[in-house]
């Protein structure tokens, strides 16, 4: 069907913001794709002719679902494009192996001392950089002793509850690159849930416990993302019926399970049946991207008028819809879960000074979580922190998930961070904070300024901290 042609649809794409071009000039620094569908769209109306097939390909290859622009139907299209692109194509081998990072981690984390020998050996980096069709300039990301999941293991903490709060359980959710690359990122998370008095489960103590889907997705993979997010998906569900939250401290996970995961649930008939919508009327929570008459927290739209364009027919619509949303309805950023605690004074007295000046950088995906930025909230709390904010900003550092590590994206991946690092620089910070390890990894191979995640500040700053 022409529906799932890729190149029509992406050409639908470039019609639809060609026709608009709002985003014509003020995103051009932080989107790589949008620059590129002008100049296409340009050269055709200037010129005549098409736009190729491998121009749209390359096209639908730059976008990183950043959530920049502002039109979530566009980034459906892009998205749409891509999965078909998949679907029909295929996907590199390089592209197929680094997109399953929880099978790189585990692999890895087998065999920790020769991953780290391989990784570090120039001969053997070499090659595993042209299997993968990593560009040569990129540096493997340094393979640690002990990953999250043997830290888990080796760790037997009961349970601390803070007296005379109520009790408060979480599934910590630490997404591939803190799991298997940045465990001391994890470790720390799960310490300061703890210090807060968080019953903390971690997610890696289920069988099931898997990627979000969000790399897979973001290359086209669709069945692969697909498979991800319905092993994830029954056990979450399963604990958030029994009270627990579910805790991310990556913000591309937190926005996967938040708001990519309930697309279209609300539209669902289970849905529906479930909230009292009718033949006559569709049922939408306020704040789910729908304006119209309200009731109480509901609005409520006339379905001979909405029904057919307002459906569950997303990349996940084959999942169950009311499990879609309990997840994504007790999802939360770990920013945000922290903030939520210290707001019912359960986060404890940050003591221990950290005198230093340093950069917060609220990356793509908390922002697109439209939570404000916790972590910033709280830092504010650390004696002797100096925190300059990058916020409001439209930056990018241009990792894009593991885009940047892809020989074709080298070049525009540092291209699209360059402004971001200037901005970086010009405050002289001793370090970086930024909750996102992409962003770190880009951080990294740009500058020598070490990079943290604020978790690990607010843990290093309270009476008991063991960073060790
Ligand atoms: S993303 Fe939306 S606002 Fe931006 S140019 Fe395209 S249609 Fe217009
Ligand atoms: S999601 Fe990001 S990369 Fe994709 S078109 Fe929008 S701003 Fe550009």
């Amino acid at each position: 069907m022409s529906r799932d042609v890729p190149e029509k649809l992406i050409q639908n794409v470039i019609t639809a913001c060609g026709s608009c071009e709002d985003c014509r000039h003020f995103i051009e620094d932080a989107c790589l794709f949008l620059p590129e569908l002008f100049r296409l769209h340009d050269r055709k109306r200037e010129q005549g002719g098409g736009i190729t097939a491998a121009e749209a390909r390359r096209l639908a290859d730059l976008c990183n679902l950043c959530g920049l622009c502002p039109c979530v139907d566009i980034r459906r299209g892009i998205m749409a494009g891509k999965a078909a692109y998949g679907r029909r194509d295929g996907l590199p081998f390089g592209t197929r192996m680094l997109q399953d990072v929880g099978r790189i981690g585990k692999l890895c984390g087998a065999f920790p001392r020769l991953s780290g020998l391989a990784t570090s050996l120039p001969a053997t980096s070499a090659l595993i950089k042209r299997v993968l069709d990593i560009h040569p300039d990129r540096p493997l990301p340094a393979v640690p002793r002990e990953n999250f999941d043997g830290w888990v293991r080796r760790r037997q903490v009961p349970p601390k509850h803070k007296p005379g709060h109520a009790v408060r359980k979480a599934v910590y959710f630490p997404g591939c690159t803190a799991r298997y690359l940045f465990p001391e990122v994890a470790r720390a998370a799960v310490e300061v849930l703890e210090a807060c008095g968080v019953e903390v489960l971690s997610a890696v103590n289920d069988p099931d416990g898997a990627c979000c889907g969000m790399p897979p997705l973001l290359e086209g993979d669709r069945d692969m993302a697909l498979g991800l997010v319905s092993r994830n998906l029954r056990w979450m569900a399963e604990h958030v019926a029994a009270g627990f939250d579910l805790v991310c401290s990556c913000p591309t996970c937190g926005y996967f399970f938040k708001q990519l995961l309930r697309e279209g649930a609300y539209y669902s008939d289970a849905y529906q049946d479930q909230t009292g919508g009718d033949g006559q009327a569709l049922r939408i929570p306020v704040g789910m991207g729908v304006s119209g008459p309200r009731e109480g927290n509901m609005v409520v739209l006339r379905r001979a008028t909405y029904g057919s364009i307002l459906q569950d027919k997303g990349q996940f619509s084959s999942l169950d819809p009311l499990q879609r949303i309990a997840v994504g309805e007790h999802a939360f950023d770990l920013g945000e879960y922290l903030a939520s605690l210290s707001g019912e004074g359960r986060f404890p007295p940050m003591t221990r000074a950290a005198s230093r000046r340093v950069v917060y950088y609220p990356p793509c995906h908390l922002r697109e979580q439209k939570i404000g930025y916790p972590f910033l909230e709280l830092l504010r709390n650390v004696p002797g922190l100096d925190v300059a904010p990058l916020t409001g900003t439209l930056n990018c550092c241009g990792m894009a998930g593991i885009m940047g590590y892809k020989k074709p994206f080298h070049q525009p991946s540092l291209q699209l961070g360059a402004p971001l690092m200037d901005k970086i620089r010009a405050h002289r910070p001793e370090a970086i904070l930024t909750e996102c390890l992409s962003c770190r990894l880009q951080f990294q191979h740009m500058d020598d300024i070490p990079v943290s995640h604020p978790v690990e500040v607010l843990r290093d700053s309270l009476p008991d901290a063991d960073p060790g």
